[in-house]
């Protein structure tokens, strides 16, 4: 049986980062990935993808963006080779193909099991990624039979759909830029929007990323939010990255075609039904942006960035028309696919430690769970707003590193100590303590 001190599940970048800063403090360890290294942007994002970050805030421990474009946003090739040049960078050490099957707790630490092999470690970090699986809602088990159903896990281009009307169910970041993409290919869209934060691309000539990062908005921790559990489950950002670095919000979807109505609150005889909140949840998004927009110029006052910077301004109110439809029949054949744009979930099938909660969550402080020795990287505010982004695993790799460190000290403490108190007969007859 293999034995480590360290065992990261997962060679994204969340177990990267862990790996370099493990590396850091010369813990031994190793990263057992299913697939191939950065395997979530090979396998599981669409062709035209960029990331919506740009590519300066790419930054991890130790690594930074080299190229020539600060402000651009990479292709999903590129993700995979400035992930692919990091683990080479600090060496790190990846076993691939290799699907973790099991992990159990074991007398001194943890077994990890994979199909060929078991590891025994003392600590385990569980980095396999937060966007496991799409969260297809119950209701998508009566969409008509005639209707092609698909996630954005396994959409890769419009030439793959039917030529047809498409329902696209969540305007998060995913919704909206298949929602554009696809009404471009000539197949109408029909968007159906729920709760969602609208950001612009750029704000007073810079992107709004520059912002959240200068004001430190997106370095907020966990335990400073007042509702954790809600900051939690917010809708991703409105936003998407293109080399024109244009906003794509449902303003610019409505001036596309896209047709906007409520969220899909159900299926009834083969009839989506939507919501009536549309206009008050467009109200509450616009409202919400009015806010953000309000404290990013007062942090600009405040730290005199008023001459360098475009003056304040406001965007225009998002337009809902007058009566958007409650109703679409999916029988008609006017729409061919339906599109679960709902977010994602994690999958801990193979966790076998009782540190799950009802929902199939991980229950953790920070990323530190209640099992000693188990940790948690790369989930939605894990310990910062950033924790899922590429520039957010850093912070979070030191800070849980540390925490590794001081648990395995405290470990060797408690050994030491009794292998002493196990000596302490010997001693007393006057043998020497070794
Ligand atoms: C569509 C989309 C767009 C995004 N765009 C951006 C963006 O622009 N900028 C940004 O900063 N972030 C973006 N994110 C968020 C985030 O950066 C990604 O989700 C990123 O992939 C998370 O990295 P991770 O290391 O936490 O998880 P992952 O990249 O998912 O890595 C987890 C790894 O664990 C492996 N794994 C899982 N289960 C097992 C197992 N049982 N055994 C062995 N290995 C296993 C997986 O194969 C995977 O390689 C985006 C996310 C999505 C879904």
């Amino acid at each position: 049986m293999p034995t480590t001190t360290t065992v990261i599940i997962g060679a994204g970048q969340a177990g990267l980062a862990m790996s370099r800063c493990l590396s850091e403090r010369s813990i031994d360890h190793v990263i057992l990935e299913r697939g191939e290294v950065a395997n979530s942007w090979r396998t599981g994002r669409w062709d035209s993808l960029r990331l919506l970050t740009p590519n300066w805030q790419s930054r991890l421990p130790g690594f930074r963006y080299q190229g020539d474009n600060p402000d651009g946003f990479m292709t999903m090739p590129e993700v995979i080779a400035y992930l692919g040049t990091y683990a080479a960078a600090i060496d790190a050490p990846v076993e691939t193909n290799s699907l973790v099957t099991s992990v159990r707790t074991s007398r001194d630490g943890y077994r990890v099991t994979t199909a060929g092999c078991e590891w025994h470690c003392r600590t385990v970090v569980l980095a396999s990624g937060a966007c496991n699986k799409p969260d297809v809602p119950p209701v998508a088990e009566a969409v008509p039979g005639n209707v092609t159903q698909l996630t954005p896990a396994h959409y890769r281009n419009p030439d793959q759909l039917e030529e047809g009307g498409v329902l696209i169910a969540g305007a998060s970041a995913t919704g909206i830029q298949l929602a554009d993409e696809i009404q471009q290919s000539g197949r109408p869209v029909t968007l159906a929007v729920g709760g969602h934060v609208r950001a612009p691309r750029q704000y007073r000539g810079m992107d709004i990323m520059w912002w959240l990062d200068a004001a430190g908005i997106l370095d907020e921790r966990y335990d400073h939010v007042d509702d954790i559990v809600r900051a939690r489950s917010l809708p991703s950002f409105q936003l998407a990255g293109s080399p024109t670095r244009s906003t794509i919000d449902l303003n610019t979807l409505r001036r596309h075609g896209v047709k906007l109505v409520g969220r899909l609150a159900g299926i009834r005889d083969g009839s989506a039904q939507f919501s009536g909140s549309l206009r008050n949840q467009c109200i509450l998004a616009d409202l919400k942006l009015g806010r953000l927009l309000d404290n990013l110029d007062e942090w600009a006052t405040r730290h005199g960035l008023d001459p360098e910077t475009e003056p304040p301004h406001r965007f225009a109110p998002t337009h809902v028309e007058e009566s958007p439809p409650l109703l679409a029949n999916l029988t008609a054949g006017d729409i061919k696919t339906v599109i679960w744009a709902t977010g994602y979930q994690p999958d801990y099938s193979w966790l076998n430690v009782p540190v799950l909660d009802e929902r199939g969550q991980i229950q953790h402080d920070g990323g530190v769970t209640s099992s000693p020795g188990l940790y948690l990287m790369g989930t939605p505010f894990l310990r910062r707003r950033k924790s899922t982004l590429i520039d957010g695993v850093g912070a979070d790799a030191r800070d849980l590193s540390a925490h590794i460190a001081d648990h395995l000290h405290r470990v060797a403490r408690v050994t030491h100590h009794a292998a002493s108190s196990q000596r302490q007969p010997a001693d007393a007859c006057g043998l020497p303590e070794y």
